[in-house]
């Protein structure tokens, strides 16, 4: 989602006449995009704005924060780094190009919710792929996780209507884009503000348009998650077999403190339904070990659940209490150490699983779409299958942004890697 934004806020930026510029230091303008949802990723902020700093003094450099942290904190970040020049929340994108020429005057905050649904002109955009595009369909949360700063920082849901949306799919499908991901903290709630439809009518739409080859959604919250959208997912044929479905504790007493409307056993009915429909579907979740109160037998009920159901992937974090949230006014009573350890259990137990299931791809050849070269080694490409596994691999010619066949050759527990194939035998 911060990604998407700042692809926003670059195009807005870039409209109203100002260049990108190659490094902090070179810049007369910077503007730090944050997020709220852990601890330290607010403590990030802190310490990059204590590095930026010096760049204010020494050339007046215009500095501001924008995002979740800046609706959390509103005019309180002041206090803490009065030298920002603006502070500017998740709802207010839209004016950061206005106090651009004003920002040496005065200091400017925007923290002030919208009912409404505003669309930025779909060209202004400055994506950073040519093939890969996020789409906006919805924003802020109405759930109230007892754990979770999002409904704080974005606001309530709001929706964008299905044609508006339809419309930026197919403009992206003219300019080549192959893959579509549609974004919102809760995909499943999604609801047209004007007909009523809802997330597998959306579905069903995007997978009408020509040239899109492949379309995913991020996130889904597993109570929303209904079996009609099981249902859409096996039907619109451009859905890729992957799904982000965040369980967060594989406990039920534990589901029910963070008030997430679902039990373990709703949970894995649901998994048993989407691996009835799409025997090939990669899953994936997030889990967050060391929730207030969370014993030992309700943490070896989350490792139970990961060896159980063998996501492709997880996310797991340990539980930092965040401010406003219902956890947040109960003590917060398992140690550091203690998280930590609960951690590592949970990463060593993935670890395992995923090297175990990522032998077994060793020999398919598989479906990627090429979006860059690989970080560790430049004559090497990088890409995601349809499951949204990292693949990396060698080819002999130029295949940037391109789909092409790849036989995987060997493995780690986080990324495959294989060789540019002509024959594929593996066809999703
Ligand atoms: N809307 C998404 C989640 C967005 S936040 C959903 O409901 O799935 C991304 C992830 O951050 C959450 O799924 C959760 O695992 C983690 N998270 C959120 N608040 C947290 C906290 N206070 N401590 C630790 N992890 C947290
Ligand atoms: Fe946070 Fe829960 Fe909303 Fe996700 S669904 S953003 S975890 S409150």
């Amino acid at each position: 989602m911060n990604t998407s934004d700042s692809e926003h806020i670059a195009g807005m930026l870039l409209a109203s006449g100002l260049t990108a510029s190659p490094t902090p230091e070179e810049s007369d303008l910077i503007i730090v995009n944050t997020c709220a949802v852990r601890e330290k990723s607010e403590e990030k902020l802190y310490s990059l704005l204590g590095r930026l700093e010096s760049l204010k003094e020494k050339k007046g450099t215009i500095i501001g924060v924008v995002g979740c942290v800046a609706q959390l904190h509103r005019s309180k970040l002041w206090d803490k780094k009065p030298s920002l020049d603006f502070i500017i929340g998740p709802d207010n994108y839209g004016k950061i190009s206005q106090i651009i020429p004003s920002q040496t005057r005065k200091k400017v905050l925007f923290t002030e919710w919208s009912p409404e649904w505003r669309d930025q002109p779909v060209q202004q955009i400055k994506r950073d792929s040519k093939v890969s595009a996020y789409i906006t369909i919805m924003e802020g949360c109405n759930n109230f996780c007892s754990y979770c700063v999002v409904p704080f920082t974005r606001g309530r849901e709001k929706y964008r209507p299905i044609p508006s949306i339809l419309e930026e799919a197919e403009e992206l499908a003219s300019k080549g884009y192959k893959e579509i991901q549609l974004l919102g903290q809760n995909v499943n709630s999604y609801i047209d503000p004007e007909t009523g439809d809802n997330f597998a009518a959306l579905l069903e739409n995007i997978n009408k348009i020509a040239s899109i080859e492949w379309i995913r959604f991020i996130t889904s919250h597993p109570k929303n998650f209904i079996d009609e959208i099981a249902y859409a997912m096996k039907k619109a044929n451009k859905v890729c077999h992957q799904l982000h479905l965040p369980i967060q504790s594989g406990s039920t007493s534990v589901l029910q403190r963070m008030n997430r409307g679902y039990s373990r056993e709703e949970y894995l009915e649901k998994i048993d339904l989407l691996r009835n429909l799409m025997p090939d579907i990669h899953l994936s979740t997030d889990i967050i070990v060391g929730f207030p109160g969370e014993t030992q037998v309700e943490f070896q009920e989350t490792l139970g659940l990961l060896a159980n159901v063998r996501y492709t992937n997880i996310f797991s974090f340990r539980y930092s209490p965040r401010p406003q949230t219902a956890a947040a006014k109960k003590e917060d009573n398992i140690a550091f150490e203690e998280k930590k350890n609960r951690l590592i259990q949970v990463q060593a137990l993935q670890r395992k699983i995923q090297l175990e299931k990522n032998k077994s791809l060793i020999g398919q050849t598989q479906k990627i779409l090429c979006t860059g070269i690989s970080k560790k080694d430049p004559h090497v490409y990088t890409g995601r299958n349809a499951g949204y596994q990292v693949v990396n691999f060698n080819s002999p010619n130029d295949v940037f942004d391109q789909f092409i066949w790849v036989k995987i050759l060997s493995c780690g527990p986080y990324s495959l890697f294989g060789e540019k194939a002509e024959f594929p035998s593996f066809s999703r």
